[in-house]
């Protein structure tokens, strides 16, 4: 079984990721955000792509700073959330929940994951087994919750958890060494944090990036995906408070850490 679809990951800014995807067979090209130009048409000349889509999950400077400046130097066309539309650049799709993006043979399904924005999308190839999540599932944490709710967050981080545990995650940013650090605050005896924590630094000693990283990491160790089971309940001593109301403590434990 050859992998159609492959996925490489652009750093940008100071601790930005962007991820180009390509499709083989049809050579169709994507990129999912596009925080900087610079490195992302380096990597596109290097890997000799002309790149076809732009693809926007939220209206953040630190996704779309690139934007202008890749579009004209590759003529690629934008596809963005429809409900982020007024203040994103002008967009040739708008995307909506439930839509189906197509890249060549490889198509993706559309998700809201709205909480960190209103508006967020998520990009899920399901048979490619990758997901790009932005700013809403981050590796090992998830994004503060700027314009939505703690409610509404959490049903997004539900959405993820219902996905293939083999789901390879694409995230928007390089936060996983403080989001452990924070997380360890949370499950400080849990054995799979523990190892995770150890990979993580050894990782960044080599300077290594961390993201992607798996479902099936996500759900053993990300505190944020975890606010529903019964040892991260105990851990914190909130064993008769509903899932929502534990992620909300864990998330704003997590903004004043
Ligand atoms: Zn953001
Ligand atoms: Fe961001």
């Amino acid at each position: 079984n050859t992998m159609p679809l492959q996925v490489i990951t652009v750093p940008c800014l100071s601790d930005n990721y962007a991820f180009i995807l390509h499709e083989t067979e049809s050579r169709q090209t994507a990129v999912v955000d596009v925080p900087e130009a610079k490195p992302i048409l380096a990597a596109l000349k290097d890997l000799g792509w002309s790149l076809d889509h732009i693809l926007i999950t939220h209206h953040h400077d630190d996704h779309i700073m690139g934007l202008e400046e890749v579009r004209a130097a590759t003529g690629a066309s934008v596809h963005g959330g429809a409900p982020d539309a007024y203040r994103l650049p002008p967009l040739d799709t708008q995307l909506s929940d439930g839509d189906t993006f197509q890249l060549g043979a490889e198509s993706c399904r559309v998700i809201d994951v709205s909480g960190h924005t209103l508006g967020h999308i998520a990009f899920i190839f399901d048979e490619a087994l990758a997901a790009f999540t932005a700013d809403s599932l981050m590796a090992w944490g998830c994004g503060r919750v700027f314009e939505g709710t703690m409610d509404m967050q959490w049903a997004t981080m539900q959405k993820f958890k219902d996905l293939p545990r083999a789901m390879t995650i694409y995230s928007g940013h390089e936060y996983t060494t403080s989001n452990g650090k924070f997380a360890m605050t949370v499950e400080p005896y849990n054995e799979s944090y523990q190892k995770r924590m150890v990979e993580t630094n050894a990782a960044r000693a080599k300077g290594e990036p961390t993201v992607p990283s798996n479902l099936g990491l996500e759900l053993a160790t990300n505190p944020f995906l975890r606010a529903s089971h019964p040892k991260l309940k105990a851990a914190i001593g909130m064993e008769d408070a509903t899932d929502a109301e534990v992620f909300a403590e864990i998330r704003t434990r997590k903004d004043n850490f």
